[in-house]
């Protein structure tokens, strides 16, 4: 038997630079609207590619909510959504008073299957509000195709997909807005904290204004200290001069935290290649590039229903696993009240839902963890598969 080891599923990983970063903000005076958000904004985007321009936001779900705002989405509209993703995707959509339109998911990749958009397609339809699964992205070209041939507005879930790209273009550069989260376990951590990103000058101009109560001007604006006007409707999605800090400090060791993200998954897939009645979601193609959140390991055949009792194995030898995501959202209580559920209606997202385990494969992990992850699943499944 190996030594057993005590593996959490995901562990923010924070370092001197970070501690020092966040102290330097608590040692001057502007703990909000300041110079460090404006950095991190202004570095995010160059790390996202050359045509994006950034908004420092307090979640990724205040970025979508913002998102759909600024986009008019609302009321009488309709917007394709993944079955499988974050509540916070299809919240968005509802906060605005669109009606959210559940598409299922492809068996290789868990994203949404853009031929199953393109015949969900109403004249009621107005967006797209997809989610790059577990990192994974979407089918960026083809969606994109159907979106333009219909007019589409097309909202980037970016929250587990700091990272991934599709033919060397960052997500988010595809569509009209993209939308990141730095909540604790996410590729980068500013505690709670999101990015709004888009192509447009205006559409961030705007997203500015309704971060921030919809206030006209900003501090440097004001020629009388303490006045200003509101012309429009906003609410507070701001983030703070400590958060941006460490955003900053995160992104700067980004690099390295891919690199080790991808190095731990490559070696637990090849142990994993010969555990038989497995499929581990991937990008199928090379350049489609994975960011590496996870690795969801759907269970097939007779193993599937035994999905549970793998998990409680795995944590009971000390290995931290996940479930992405615990429900299909349209079976979630909220929207199978709103809109009805049928349990056929998504085979794929439930499939994934129901039958998989999220293996960690983080930058608070080595060599060695991996080694054991993909001895304990092997011979655990080894065991119940027979
Ligand atoms: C975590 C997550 C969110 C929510 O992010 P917050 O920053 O916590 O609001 C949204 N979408 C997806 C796909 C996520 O995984």
């Amino acid at each position: 038997m190996t030594t057993p080891r005590t593996i959490p599923f995901g562990r923010p990983w924070i370092d001197e630079s970070d501690r020092k970063s966040v102290m330097e903000v608590l040692d001057g005076h502007i703990l909000t609207h300041g110079p460090q958000c404006k950095s991190f904004e202004e570095e995010f985007a160059s790390f996202v590619g050359e045509t994006a321009k950034c908004v420092t936001v307090s979640s990724c779900m205040a970025a979508l909510h913002v998102a759909y705002l600024e986009l008019r989405i609302g009321p009488g509209d309709e917007v394709l959504v993944p079955a499988l993703t974050h509540a916070a995707t299809v919240h968005a959509v509802e906060w605005v008073g669109a009606r959210p339109i559940f598409i299922d998911c492809d068996k290789a990749t868990g994203n949404m299957r853009p031929d199953a958009m393109a015949e969900a397609i109403t004249p009621k339809t107005k967006a797209v509000g997809l989610v790059h699964f577990a990192g994974i992205p979407c089918d960026m070209p083809r969606i994109m195709e159907i979106a333009d041939a219909h007019k589409l507005k097309v909202i980037e879930d970016c929250a587990l997909a700091v990272g991934s790209r599709y033919a060397r273009k960052h997500v988010a550069l595809f569509g009209d807005a993209g939308c990141f989260s730095f909540y604790p376990v996410k590729h980068i951590t500013t505690g709670e904290g999101g990015m709004f990103v888009s192509k447009s000058a205006d559409a961030v101009e705007s997203v500015n204004k309704l971060r921030a109560f919809g206030v006209d001007r900003t501090y440097a604006q004001r020629s009388i200290p303490g006045y200003y006007d509101v012309p429009s409707l906003g609410l507070n999605y701001r983030m703070s001069e400590m958060q941006a800090a460490l955003g900053r400090s995160q992104l700067a060791r980004f690099p390295e935290n891919l690199r080790i993200r991808r190095s731990n998954f490559q070696s637990l897939k090849e142990k994993l290649a010969r555990a038989l009645g497995t499929r581990i979601l991937d990008s199928a193609k090379p350049e489609v590039e994975n960011s590496y959140y996870c690795m969801c390991v759907v269970l097939e055949g007779k193993l599937g229903p035994l999905r549970n009792e793998v998990i409680s194995r795995l944590n009971a030898a000390g290995i931290g696993t996940s479930i992405y995501y615990p429900q299909p959202v349209p079976r979630m209580t909220y929207y199978r009240e709103k809109y009805g559920y049928q349990p056929d209606d998504f085979p794929n997202a439930e499939e994934i839902t129901d039958h998989s385990i999220a293996l960690p494969v983080g930058p608070h992990l080595n060599s060695e963890d991996m080694e054991y992850i993909g001895e304990i699943f092997s011979s655990t499944v080894q065991e119940l598969g027979k």
